[in-house]
């Protein structure tokens, strides 16, 4: 169970390098490249064998024609002497003139062969001395001369020419044989060991091909996770913790792009300051916790109170801000007393049961031609501050 867990942990910190891609497809590459060059060989090898097959069985059909021309010779032979028919002549010199040149074919095979070119030119010895026994012997009874002829025959002369071939010509076939039965061996040797190499490259490539697969899956599910984690670190940057609101700067930021846009545009724009009155207070009296619990219900109570597309922020510790992008001033004088109003009518219970009241102060300033952040925020202030001055719990417009 550990042991596969381990397993997997590793398989997936292998899978989600970029690096294990690369190497397998380059692996994949090299493979492929790789069984192209063996079939290459094998294609050459094949040719080579068969090549070399087609001349060993064109040796032993030589060979073999070399026997029956010898046997066509010495029939001939013996039945011209033994009848003075002359048509046994025919086949006589028929097998001269087949014996002849299935010599020179045997030769001809092996001009490149090493190990049988001595047996060739042995047997190419012993077959010319055959043929001059013979002829010898054909032409005494040619002359009439029969008995000379007889004579030869019983010198034995014929028999051991004869046997001489047959045992050349055996150890040759043989040797040849053997060689062809090798090269057979030899390549189905190969054969087997080719396949056995396909089925190692396919099986590897299989696996190398589902590993790249896998790995493209999960670079992208690091890719997703990446993704989440930066918008999730966006969000973090932009968000104030106690009340989700827009942060400071979010807030700021957007401040300077709803003003920009209603430069361009010509367009409206109220912007609020909202301050809780005496919250000092809350804090001195009731802790730090029951602070944060009506920071938190401001921030509700004020988001209730906006469009989409108005944004409500926390820019301070009981300080908030809110833009109004295409709101005049009634319409943002508006919304802040509404905002105020609402604040005003909250029964904020707090975590030991006791229930309290607050209020806010609101400086609201409305855009004008060249405004900066800092010029509205300055403006807007000011309103507050009056407001602070003038009693607290109301609006006030800026100048
Ligand atoms: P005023 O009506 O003039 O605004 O009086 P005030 O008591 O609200 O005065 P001031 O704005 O100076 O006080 C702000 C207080 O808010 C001071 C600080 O201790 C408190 N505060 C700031 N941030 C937090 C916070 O995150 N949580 C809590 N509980 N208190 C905070
Ligand atoms: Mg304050
Ligand atoms: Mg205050």
């Amino acid at each position: 169970m550990h042991l596969t867990e381990n397993f997997v942990r590793f398989l997936d910190r292998l899978l989600s390098r970029t690096r294990f891609l690369v190497a397998s497809v380059v692996l994949l590459g090299l493979l492929l490249v790789g069984t192209s060059i063996s079939s290459w060989q094998s294609r050459q090898q094949e040719l080579a064998v068969t090549q070399a097959h087609g001349r060993a069985t064109e040796f032993l059909n030589a060979a073999n024609g070399v026997e029956i021309a010898t046997l066509q010779m010495i029939r001939g032979e013996r039945g011209y002497l033994l009848t003075g028919e002359l048509e046994y002549l025919q086949p006589y010199d028929e097998g001269r003139r087949d014996l002849i040149s299935d010599m020179s074919r045997l030769s001809s095979l092996i001009a490149s062969e090493h190990g049988s070119a001595v047996g060739v030119s042995e047997l190419k010895r012993h077959t010319s001395s055959y043929i001059e026994v013979l002829d010898h012997v054909v032409a005494l009874a040619r002359k009439g001369q029969r008995n000379a002829a007889l004579e030869v025959l019983d010198s034995d002369r014929e028999r051991a020419a004869i046997l001489d071939i047959r045992s050349h010509l055996l150890e040759l076939t043989s040797t040849e044989q053997r060689d062809l039965d090798a090269l057979r061996t030899q390549w189905s040797d190969r054969l087997a060991m080719q396949r056995v190499f396909f089925y190692i490259v396919s099986v590897v490539g299989f696996l190398l091909v589902v590993l790249a697969s896998l790995s493209m899956v999960v670079l992208r599910r690091v890719a997703e996770r990446e993704r989440a984690y930066l918008a999730e670190l966006r969000r973090l940057a932009e968000t104030d913790e106690l009340t989700g609101l827009a942060n400071r700067r979010e807030l700021i930021s957007a401040l300077k792009r709803s003003l920009a846009d209603a430069e361009r545009t010509n367009r409206d724009l109220g912007f609020a300051l909202i301050d809780i009155d005496h919250f000092k207070r809350v804090n001195d009296t009731y802790g730090h916790p029951a602070g944060d619990r009506v920071i938190r219900a401001v921030a509700e109570a004020a988001m209730t109170c906006v469009r989409a597309g108005d944004l409500v922020g926390r820019i301070g510790g009981e300080e908030f801000a809110i833009v109004l992008p295409g709101a005049g001033v009634a319409q943002s004088y508006a919304v802040c007393e509404r905002v105020r109003e609402k604040i005003d009518s909250l029964l904020i219970r707090l975590e030991d049961g006791t229930k309290i009241t607050i209020t806010v102060s609101v400086g609201l300033a409305r855009r004008f031609d060249g405004d900066s952040v800092e010029t509205i925020i300055e403006r807007a202030d000011a309103a507050l501050y009056r407001a602070k001055h003038g009693g607290r719990d109301q609006v006030r417009l800026a100048a």
